[in-house]
């Protein structure tokens, strides 16, 4: 792969395991986008400050070291030089991250962290998947392939009360469906960014899928 493959869209469509899959497949880079916010979130958290405090939520984020991986196999996130990939995934993080990411000055600091990952992996692997919301429309509008992943919210939220079950986390499933309404109601409706396919991507409905279908029709869609 050369060049950007920008994925995009709503939470629980299976897209970020399908990311890392084509990156590795493609020998590519792989950079979580969501994780970074989510990141920005738990320092906020940790700082104790007011979601509602923009001000104060920029003040977090800027004085935060926040280091994204980008290899495949392995997708590391260290919050001021400790692993927080765990935490980022916990519940408090995901029920603070949609107003975090609506902080205009949090999106600018990290479109440009984003923006400096991805030309140093072209640099040195020639290929990078980046998965997240604003990918397509935002952060790399040149991509080369452009992907929107979407699915119906209820296969959305099924899937997540199963990656939850196996990473040990209780959940219900019509806790977990309410929240992936709540999320992306958030995330499509904010001022800044919102989640939008772009004009020129390709929508992926991913419903009837498996991973190794949806796999196999990014695959197909690279080769084109
Ligand atoms: O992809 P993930 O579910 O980990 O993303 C967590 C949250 O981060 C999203 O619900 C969204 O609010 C925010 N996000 C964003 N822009 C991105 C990636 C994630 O606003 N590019």
């Amino acid at each position: 792969l050369r060049g950007v493959v920008a994925l995009d869209g709503p939470s629980g469509t299976g897209k970020s395991s399908v990311a890392r899959r084509l990156a590795s497949t493609l020998g590519a880079r792989y950079l979580d986008t969501g994780a970074m916010y989510r990141a920005i979130t738990l320092a906020v958290l940790r700082a104790g400050v007011d979601l509602a405090d923009p001000a104060e939520v920029t003040r977090v984020a800027r004085a935060a070291t926040l280091v994204q991986g980008t290899d495949p196999e392995r997708s590391t996130t260290h919050l001021d030089g400790a692993d927080v990939g765990v935490e980022i995934r916990g519940p408090e993080v995901t029920l603070a991250v949609s107003p975090v990411s609506a902080v205009a000055e949090v999106r600018a600091l990290l479109v440009a962290e984003q923006r400096r990952v991805i030309a140093t992996a072209l640099d040195e692997a020639g290929g990078i998947v980046v998965e997240g919301r604003d990918i397509g429309t935002t952060v790399a509008p040149d991509a080369a392939l452009k992907v929107y992943v979407t699915a119906d919210a209820e296969a959305r939220a099924a899937r997540r009360a199963k990656q939850d079950a196996a990473s040990g986390r209780p959940s219900t499933l019509d806790a977990t469906l309410a929240d992936v309404q709540r999320r992306d109601a958030y995330d499509s409706t904010r001022a800044v960014s919102p989640l939008r396919a772009a004009d020129d991507a390709v929508v992926l409905d991913t419903t009837s899928l498996d991973l190794a279908g949806v796999l196999a029709a990014l695959l197909a869609l690279v080769d084109e």
